[in-house]
């Protein structure tokens, strides 16, 4: 195999030491190796600033540095250049820590075999080209995963490539929705001018790569047959061209073009880390526009949701006045105020009110709805007094139940006084209550009401002033004995317009808001709301709220 021929400095004083060096390597061949010899730390600094090289020989004792010392000043100083340590033979323990602070590799003195050097210092230098490119890549990553906002991850990029990479500039060309490739970030390069390009002709080198989706390499393009426009690259001075495609599982996004001032020709191994780098990239760039079209898309719901929501706050505004008025003046004729009617009349005006009066139902159902969503909501804080309030709440159902459904009332007769909006509390706890009858063919529903915690600790703790102490929190339970709900709805049930089994129950006035409005108010009041349920045995809705509201 022909390798290039390798420019050595080797740092050595000792002049016997250096001449094995010499002669070991002329045995290679001189084709194969350059080398220049100096003997002190500072001239080796100073060799490497105004000469190129590809790699040190250094010895660990020198007139002017001395073991570890010389390692870190050379691991500091060197750079981009790769350094094997020479060492003698009770040295190894040294040795190994030179390499530990960045030096390739360490050679033993003593007898040189000129093969074997010439071996280790390739090693040297592919190790060095091999972390360096490591830690580009490294660099990269993350400096393009730290946004996910697509302008600043292609920016990042390029501004990385700029400085880690040799390259005159850069582009990224994004495929759009219909497939036409769009410079959308670049470096050194006159965007506008290579945008209309690009539009105008349809054959550029960034778009082959797109669609071959392999890397091209164009070494001067003044002579490459495959460009369609050698003349525009040379006026903006570029001579050579690498593009790797940008892809990510199995889809070319685009491709990652880079230009050269001077003729170049990459290595097959420099290609293959520029295509690593763009599969890097092409994951950041997914990323982004994943992220973009998913705020794109919340945007639009929103957008569709303040439409509804206006359009569901304006009819039922527009609904409720007429309604109210229909079910009044039915009411004023079965009242006789008009004068006498027959039953037959009165049987029908009564059914006009009573759809009509769940149609209102719905209406205001609707109008709360509206209102939650639209955020015009705020919850009050008052005292109530639990025990009080409960007693109103259950004598609104006395005689409303029929005798196949028993309501059962639980709570003890000390509650506390609570601070919170009572008039949500008693819209939460009725529409549960009246849930639980309406889903409950035969049995029993029961409401049954508890202080939990604060700072006593004790079950049903009352403090002295009759206010509960401020970590306590009382539950409500409402369980029956009804049909119950499958595992797999409980988690939509509190969604809006959620009805279990297609269920429309126009007639009783349910339009799948209610449950939707309680979870709401549960969570302006502070609180939170959980349901048990087993289908064919019934459901428990538990609403904790804290004492403090
Ligand atoms: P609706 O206006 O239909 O009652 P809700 O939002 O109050 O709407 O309830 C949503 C759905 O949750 C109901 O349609 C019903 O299927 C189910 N559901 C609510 N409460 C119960 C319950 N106690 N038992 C069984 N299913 C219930």
């Amino acid at each position: 195999m022909n390798y290039p021929r390798i420019k050595i400095l080797l740092v050595e004083d000792n002049p016997a030491d250096a001449r094995l060096f010499q002669e070991a390597l002329a045995e290679v061949g001189s084709h194969n190796f350059e080398l220049a010899h100096v003997s002190h730390v500072s001239q080796a600094l100073q060799h490497i600033g105004e000469n190129e090289c590809d790699v040190i020989l250094l010895d660990l004792s020198l007139p002017d540095g001395h073991g570890l010392e010389v390692v870190e000043r050379m691991s500091r100083q060197a750079g981009e250049i790769p350094f094997v340590v020479l060492t003698g033979l009770n040295d190894e323990e040294m040795a190994v820590k030179a390499v530990r602070q960045g030096a390739q590799d360490y050679w033993v003195k003593g007898q040189v075999d000129g093969t074997l050097l010439a071996r280790a210092l390739r090693h040297a230098i592919e190790r060095k080209r091999a972390e360096r490119r490591i830690s580009t890549l490294r660099d990269i990553n993350v400096a393009i995963t730290s946004t996910l906002e697509l302008s600043s991850v292609l920016d990042l990029l390029l501004a990385k490539i700029d400085l880690l990479l040799n390259y005159s500039a850069t582009g990224v060309w994004l495929a759009g929705p219909n497939g036409e490739l769009d410079l959308l970030a670049s470096r050194n390069v006159e965007k506008e001018a290579w945008k209309a390009l690009a539009r105008a002709n349809p054959h550029t080198s960034s778009r082959s790569v797109f669609d071959n989706g392999n890397p091209l390499i164009i070494s001067n393009f003044k002579v490459d047959p495959r460009v369609q426009s050698p003349g525009f690259f040379v006026k903006y001075g570029f001579v050579s061209y690498v593009g790797v495609p940008l892809i990510v599982k199995n889809e070319t996004l685009g491709v990652l073009s880079f230009y050269s001032a001077e003729e170049r020709l990459p290595s097959e191994d420099e290609v293959e880390f520029l295509s690593t780098l763009a599969g890097q990239a092409a994951i950041a760039i997914h990323n982004s526009q994943l992220h973009e079209e998913t705020k794109r898309q919340a945007v639009e719901l929103q957008k569709a949701n303040n439409v509804k929501d206006e359009f569901l706050g304006f009819i039922s505004h527009e609904l409720k006045t007429p309604v109210t008025a229909m079910v009044g003046y039915a009411g004023l004729i079965v009242d006789r105020t008009f004068g006498e009617i027959n039953r037959e009349q009165e049987t029908y005006l009564r059914k006009l009110i009573d759809r009509g009066s769940h149609l209102s139902q719905m209406i205001n159902t609707l109008l709360v709805a509206a209102k939650v969503e639209a955020g015009a909501i705020k919850a009050e804080s008052e005292e109530i007094a639990l025990g009080d309030f409960l007693n109103q709440l259950r004598s609104a159902y006395d005689g409303l139940l029929n005798n196949k459904v028993a309501l059962t009332w639980d709570y003890p007769s000390d509650l506390p006084v609570v601070k919170t909006d009572g008039g949500k509390l008693r819209h939460i706890l009725s529409n549960l209550v009246t849930n639980a009858i309406k889903f409950t063919e035969k049995g029993m529903v029961t409401v049954a009401v508890r202080v939990r915690g604060g700072p006593s600790r004790h079950f049903s703790s009352r403090s002295v002033n009759g206010v509960a102490g401020s970590g306590a929190s009382i539950e409500f339970r409402v369980a029956d004995t009804g049909i119950g709900i499958p595992k797999d709805s409980i988690p939509l049930i509190f969604e809006k317009f959620h009805q279990l089994n297609g269920l429309r129950a126009s007639h009783s006035g349910s339009v799948g808001l209610g449950l939707y409005i309680v979870k709401r108010f549960t969570e302006l009041l502070g609180g939170r709301i959980e349901v048990e349920s087993h289908p064919g045995e019934g459901s428990t809705f538990t609403l904790t709220l804290p004492c403090q509201g």
